[in-house]
């Protein structure tokens, strides 16, 4: 897939939406990417797994995927299908990412992480700390959708698409500033464990 292609997958199934929307990251945008629009269609979520894989260094070498919960665990399954190597999320706990579900990291692992929207990465920093806790190495980041904040995450990082939309911190918002409604589309606003486990 070229990236225009992937580009209009994206737009065909509604998964960028304008408003005023409050980002998980805590930022505030005018766009919102919705990747469960995306997600949805097993089918286009496969091909864009398999076009991210396509795109990763040939000689790289993964022992298992991981993702955060909520937003990663669809994509990074399908990352991890296509890579034909095991598949881990983690979740958080009381506001902390841990590994639940005797999920566990072999000492040495070679990890790839997989996220589905990377505004600031601070789900995905979260893991990998996990992941150099457990003494095993990030190998690389893939992303579906990148929000062009160019997070530094120490390791090669592959957005399948960077969309760059404007976000802002909350007290510099033109949107609060006019008085329009927000939305919070993102998953942590949603009950504190919405998987059970
Ligand atoms: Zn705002």
């Amino acid at each position: 897939m070229t990236d225009e292609q992937i580009l209009e997958a994206l737009q065909a199934c509604n998964a960028v939406t304008k408003g005023h929307f409050k980002l998980t990251s805590g930022l505030h945008s005018d766009t919102y990417i919705q990747c469960a629009r995306v997600l949805e269609q097993p089918r286009l979520t496969n091909e864009l797994a398999a076009e991210a894989v396509a795109r990763l260094p040939h000689d790289l070498k993964v022992d298992l995927v991981a993702a955060p919960a909520v937003g990663g665990i669809i994509f990074g399954y399908a990352v991890a299908a296509a890579l034909d190597t095991s598949f881990i999320f983690s979740e958080r706990s009381e506001g902390t990412m841990v590994f639940r579900r005797s999920f566990h990291i072999p000492e040495g692992a070679n990890v790839l992480v997989c996220e589905d929207v990377v505004t600031t990465g601070g789900s995905v920093q979260e893991l990998i700390k996990l992941v150099k806790d457990a003494n095993a190495q990030i190998v690389a980041i893939v992303s579906l959708v990148d929000r062009g904040k160019k997070p530094d995450f120490g390791s090669p990082y592959f957005p399948l698409v960077t969309l760059e939309t404007p976000s802002w911190q909350p007290e510099s918002c033109t949107l609060c500033q006019t008085g329009q409604k927000i939305t919070i589309p993102g998953s942590r606003s949603l009950a504190k464990n919405t998987i059970k486990p």
